[in-house]
């Protein structure tokens, strides 16, 4: 099962981007010919909700899961990371087939639920929401296309249980693209952005122990009881960590800061700004005394 993914180009099949009212022809079903081909061959890029709802089945802490079923993935070079789902060993065959089907069904990705359809999340220039589009995907292997049964992407997405997965993994597209579009003006993140993002999306019960702990309280203006109510709420918490990101990468600043850390944030605010200035100021110097270097030479 390959992906045209959602929202990173990776698959050979083109997509022809159509919305949620568009038929297709599908059905998947046990005893099918080509049972299991598509499970057999995987690309699969998980969101945290993916990931809180399988480790959960699996009465996995996050680490573990992320060990044992992941890998990660930078979007770009030096950039934040994604996490895919880690074959068999020595195999291309995801570790949740059998003979019967997917061993967790119930909680089944994203992308496992949306084949043969996938989701391209965009945003237009000047626009403050993404869109949701769809590609179908068409692949030699899969005979379900040859089943005479119709139904609207709209529908096949109700049916697969997709609309609570998308609802919940929406700050974290929004995350991504907002970083893809935002281009040389935030820049690379810092190595320490890179790993709270990482943290908060995926490693999720450390974000939760970052969240209870002293060095967060200390930091953020946030009641004992918010904190409780948060690090008690799987869904909260990881909704949190979307904001909570959005704050660190972005500066949108919607969790207040204690007194004394708002003081310091400032000033290091201030010192970035004159150390950029300071870096300007020598760059103009240095260009200036080249042109008169090339001015002598004439
Ligand atoms: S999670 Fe289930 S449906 Fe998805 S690739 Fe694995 S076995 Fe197939
Ligand atoms: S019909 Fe397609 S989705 Fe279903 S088992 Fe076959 S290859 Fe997989």
């Amino acid at each position: 099962m390959s992906q045209p993914n959602v929202p990173f180009p990776q698959s050979p099949v083109v997509p022809n981007m159509v919305d949620g009212s568009h038929v297709i022809q599908f059905s998947c079903h046990k005893g099918i010919g080509c049972w299991n081909a598509c499970c057999s061959n995987i690309d699969i890029s998980l969101t945290p909700y993916d990931i809180l709802r399988l480790k959960k089945r699996l009465e996995l802490s996050s680490a573990e899961f992320l060990t044992k079923y992941t890998f990660p993935y930078e979007f770009e070079k030096d950039d934040i990371a994604g996490v895919k789902f880690r074959p068999v060993q020595g195999g291309s065959a995801c570790q949740f087939m059998t003979p019967e089907g997917c061993s967790v069904y119930e909680d089944r990705p994203t992308a496992c639920r949306y084949y043969p359809v996938a989701l391209v999340s965009m945003r237009k220039e000047g626009e403050a929401f993404d869109t949701a589009s769809y590609a179908l995907v068409k692949e030699d292997h899969c005979k379900g296309h040859e089943v005479q049964r119709s139904l609207t992407i709209d529908e096949y997405r109700t049916e697969q249980g997709v609309v609570e997965y998308d609802e919940l993994a929406r700050g974290w597209r929004q995350l991504i693209l907002k970083k893809k579009s935002s281009g040389p003006s935030i820049g690379k993140p810092s190595l320490k952005s890179r790993q709270l993002f990482f943290m908060a999306c995926y490693d999720q019960d450390q974000f939760r122990a970052f969240v209870a702990s002293d060095a967060f309280g200390d930091l953020f203006a946030l009641s004992r009881e918010e904190r409780t109510k948060l690090v008690g709420d799987d869904v909260a918490l990881m909704e949190f960590g979307f904001r909570f990101l959005r704050q660190v990468m972005f500066g949108e600043e919607s969790i207040p800061l204690n007194e004394e850390a708002a003081k310091a944030r400032a000033e290091k605010v201030r010192e970035k700004r004159m150390q950029i200035e300071r870096e300007a100021a020598a760059k103009l110097a240095r260009d200036e005394s080249g042109d008169d270097y090339y001015r002598d030479e004439d």
